[in-house]
């Protein structure tokens, strides 16, 4: 049986003409960060999300739903694959908006276990595009998590969200495709309105421990030797890293600016085309991975144990640089943070979490 009451409270907006928001994967990282910027405007929000283990210890996945508990935010304990509580919880409150960022993240986890990609990324995205497609008009607009990933090895770059997407590297990015394709799908049959973005390598406090500048981090603080990759035409493996504050006002801009549709086959006529957007959010100043490692060794205080290998086909790709110009026009998207005051948000919060102290006075206070 359903919390009902609990989830009425959280979902409902505290300021007037706000939006109600199920967040799916909200005790993820980036789900966090949405949610609490979702509820510190006056949205409602729900979370939910399985706390699977797959990709990293859930114990971070349970600090986080403790911070958004802290906010009033409730995260259920569910799967995104359960149509029966997805119809539920449509019936029982009218959420305007569902922020889907649940998926089965990582690219090279993707070799070890490649169902888990299609369980929460194909099946799952299918469940909930389901469920909000039988929803009692209007049926909730919805903002989902693509990747930068589906520009594969595409050599074009700045990638822009018309260029080809039919090269993707690893079963991550194929599902994340699949994922557009599907959306496609759900816009034009049932008139879904569905909004797609494509974050670029995101980046920040409470962020993923599989991601490089996390496990970077804890090898040089243990003085452990870390890999870095050359790309195989021997230039410098590159990414457009990307701050999750600017990540959070994409998806608030996106959020915004997503209509919920009205109209679905044998529930009326439709009241128009409903929307399908695709946007790539990025920070669009891509930086040399050996450059990341040097800017954690200041911070830290400590100098890394560097190994430079070319890069295996292990579904990672070499270069990512986002052209975010669709977004910075239909919703004012303008990425602000730079690299280095990025990542020395992330040492502050890292050292706290796990109670470091640095050695030195320089990483001290860079830290502090
Ligand atoms: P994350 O792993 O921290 O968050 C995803 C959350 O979804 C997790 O808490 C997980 O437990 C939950 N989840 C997974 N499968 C589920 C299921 N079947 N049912 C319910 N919950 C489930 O990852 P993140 O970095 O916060 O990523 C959020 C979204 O953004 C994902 O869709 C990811 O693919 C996408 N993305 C992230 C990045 C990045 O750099 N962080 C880049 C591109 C795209």
């Amino acid at each position: 049986s359903l919390p009902l009451e609990s989830i009425r409270r959280s979902a409902t907006p505290s300021r007037s003409n706000g939006l109600s928001v199920l967040v799916t994967g909200a005790a993820g990282f980036v789900g966090t960060h949405c949610s609490l910027a979702l509820n510190k405007r006056g949205d409602g929000v729900l979370g939910l999300d399985n706390f699977n283990s797959h990709l990293y210890d859930p114990s971070l996945k349970r600090h986080r739903q403790s911070l958004l508990a802290s906010h009033s935010i409730l995260v259920l304990d569910a799967d995104i694959n359960d149509s029966r509580l997805l119809s539920l919880l449509f019936a029982s409150f009218p959420f305007s908006h569902v922020l889907h960022l649940a998926a089965q993240a990582g690219v090279r986890y993707a070799a070890k276990n490649p169902h888990s990609y299609i369980h929460s990324n194909v099946a799952g995205l299918v469940t909930l595009f389901e469920s909000a497609a039988k929803a009692a008009d209007p049926q909730p607009a919805i903002v989902w998590a693509s990747s930068s990933s589906v520009y594969g090895l595409n050599k074009n770059s700045p990638f822009s969200e018309s260029h080809t997407t039919d090269r993707p590297a690893s079963l991550y990015a194929a599902t994340k495709k699949a994922g557009e394709a599907i959306a496609h799908t759900y816009n034009h049959i049932y008139g879904l309105s569905i909004t797609g973005l494509r974050f670029f390598t995101v980046y920040g406090p409470m962020g993923r421990p599989d991601m490089a500048y996390f496990f970077f981090t804890k090898a040089i603080l243990a003085g452990k030797p870390i890999t870095i990759f050359r790309s195989p035409d021997g230039k410098d493996v590159a990414r457009d890293f990307t701050y999750i504050d600017d990540v959070v006002k994409g998806c608030l801009g996106a959020l915004d600016t997503a209509k919920p549709s009205t109209g679905r086959p044998g529930g009326g006529p439709k009241t128009g085309p409903a929307q399908l957007r695709i946007y790539n959010l990025g920070n669009t100043s891509p930086v040399p991975v050996a450059k990341l490692v040097s800017i954690l060794e200041k911070l830290l205080g400590t100098k890394a144990k560097k190994n430079i290998i070319t890069m295996p086909s292990n579904g990672d790709v070499p270069f990512t640089h986002a052209n975010v110009s669709l977004a910075a026009k239909d919703f004012g998207y303008r990425p602000t943070t730079n690299l280095s005051s990025g990542l020395s948000k992330f040492v502050n919060w890292y050292v706290n979490y796990y109670g470091i102290k640095l050695k030195t006075s320089t990483g001290a206070t860079e830290a502090a």
